[in-house]
């Protein structure tokens, strides 16, 4: 092999929350021989790489962690992006993760090479890795999205997309332009709003914001987390149940959707006392068709004579600024993008090459489909986390991956008490589960008629899990050999653990 080849047992790509619970359950099952390989120059994976002003989690910390690494110390309900980002680093440290990882190392392609059955993996910096396993920690809104604009990039002044910020730009006293009103949006509005000079936010379609129980926590609460750690568990566990709650309305009964509304309703009410502005806020589809928002500060802030909600079509953009569809021209120094992520096509082309030369891109042209949004057909070995449908309209990610990981580790397992070098899952058995779920989520209110990133081109949704988290955990809980291709190792060596 080439210049700076190393062979491993198991190579994942991406060190945010999955990559990082990877490296976790690796080590825990003996298996050292592994690394992790991070495009960015810390780890943290989306805490890491969104740093927006107002960036936080709308998830509650307690159970947006890992069930086995409680932070008793969380200085908020819902943690804030710097605090999520440094109980990730610690995990690091705690797990023994850093010489397992690289950073500042990008994966440009991983390809399965069929006659030594092993993924070969190329770097940024030209270096060359290969292993038998492969896991994917890529995340799924990791690629931004930007909008098809006209005359976006003639722009003079500073263009901007949240999830790219720039820690040096100042915005003090600055004319801005905010394009998006989704969750980095309202996140950003109220938090700049105070120090800008004037702030145009474009409002396409006005989301559901619902108020967000967010307060510090007591000195009094932590010390009963630290000192008596059930209390903490059963903390966890009543946020958990209460989330899980939300399903029904999602996906059993979407009538209850209208006591979200009545909340979004109330919001409104409460935080803008104009009622021309009030009805330009107020949304049109079901709540839950879209992510539900939370949100105190948001509707306080457009009422701040500073800040102006324009809800006329974008035209295009010129060297000055944005022309809307009556012709009017507001002048900015920045232009702030709140455009989202390509959810449906988180992965690039070339990044990963299957059996044949099949590329994952090609695989999933007519949308993205895994056997329970972990393994692919036509690329054995692989497996992904927070892959298709493994996302979350209602709960905690971290749940789902943590379920996924387990699996992971029993499929692993799994091949070496078989002596099996090749999991392939069969294209039949992963039609029949997404034709299911398919099925399932056309009865969903994600499926009611609202345009998200939950959908795809072709109007599928190939992001959200359809039910409860309780039953991908049971699902997940035994990997079943039964549903995979395999193949005897082509030497000993190939087989996870024989290191
Ligand atoms: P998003 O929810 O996809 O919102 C994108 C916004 O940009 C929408 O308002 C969309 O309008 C607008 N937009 C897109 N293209 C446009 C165009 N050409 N012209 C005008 N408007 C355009 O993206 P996001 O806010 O980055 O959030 C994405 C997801 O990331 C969230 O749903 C959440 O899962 C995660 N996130 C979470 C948090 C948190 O935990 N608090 C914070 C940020 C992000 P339309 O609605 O009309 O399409």
């Amino acid at each position: 092999m080439g210049k700076g080849t190393r062979d491993l047992e198991v190579l994942v790509v991406g060190a945010g929350f999955g990559g990082i619970l990877a490296g976790i359950k690796l080590r825990e099952a003996g298996i050292e021989d592994f690394l992790i390989l991070e495009k960015d120059a810390g780890v943290g994976g989306t805490w890491w790489a969104n740093t927006y002003p107002g960036c936080a989690c709308d998830v509650q910390s307690h159970l947006y962690s890992f069930s086995f690494e409680p932070n008793p110390d969380w200085a908020y309900m819902f943690g804030r992006q710097e605090e999520i980002r440094d109980y990730l680093g610690r995990c690091v440290d705690k797990y023994g993760l850093a010489p397992h990882i690289r950073l500042s190392t990008e994966v440009k392609r991983a390809e399965w090479r069929e006659a030594d059955r092993r993924w070969q993996v190329r770097t940024d910096d030209g270096n060359t890795y290969s292993a038998p396993i492969l896991i994917s920690a890529i995340g799924g809104l990791c690629r931004p999205s930007y909008p098809d604009i006209p005359g976006l990039g003639s722009f003079r002044g500073r263009t901007i997309h949240s999830a790219r910020w720039d820690p040096d730009l100042d915005l003090t006293g600055k004319r801005v332009a905010v394009i998006g009103t989704g969750a980095s949006a309202i996140q950003i509005v109220p938090d700049i709003a105070p120090t800008v000079g004037q702030l145009h936010l474009f409002q396409r379609t006005p989301p559901w914001v619902i108020p967000r129980p967010d307060r510090r926590i007591t000195r009094a609460e932590k010390w009963l987390f630290r000192h008596v750690p059930l209390s903490q568990r059963l903390f966890r566990w009543m946020l958990y149940w209460r989330l899980e709650a939300r399903a029904m309305a999602f996906v059993v009964f979407p009538r209850l959707a209208r006591f979200v509304e009545w909340l979004g309703r109330w919001n409104i009410k409460r935080g803008i006392p104009d009622p021309g502005l009030r009805l330009k806020v107020v949304p049109s589809f079901p709540a839950g068709c879209k992510r539900v928002l939370l949100s105190d500060d948001y509707y306080p802030a457009l009422n701040r004579n500073n800040v102006h909600l324009v809800t006329r079509r974008i035209r295009e953009i010129t060297e000055r600024g944005i022309v809307t569809s009556d012709g009017v021209e507001t002048t900015v120094d920045a232009i702030v993008l709140c455009t989202g992520f390509q959810a449906t096509h988180p992965v690039p082309g070339g990044l990963f090459i299957g059996r044949q030369g099949l590329d994952l891109t090609q695989r999933w042209r007519s949308g993205m489909e895994a056997y329970k949004g972990m393994s692919v057909s036509g690329f054995p070995n692989l497996f992904l986390l927070n892959g298709p449908n493994t996302g979350l309209g209602h709960n905690s990610v971290v749940f789902m991956l943590e379920a996924e990981m387990r699996y992971i580790m029993d499929a692993l397992a799994t091949m070496k008490e078989q002596g099996t070098s090749v999991l392939e899952v069969r294209r039949g058995v992963e039609t029949s589960f997404n034709r299911k779920l398919q099925n399932r989520l056309s009865r969903t209110i994600w499926a009611s008629g609202c345009k998200s990133w939950y959908l795809d081109e072709n109007g599928n949704n190939t992001t959200l899990w359809p039910g409860f988290t309780i039953e991908y955990w049971l699902r997940t809980r035994k990997f079943g050999l039964e549903d995979f291709v395999t193949a005897k190792p082509v030497k000993e060596a190939d087989m996870p653990g024989s290191a």
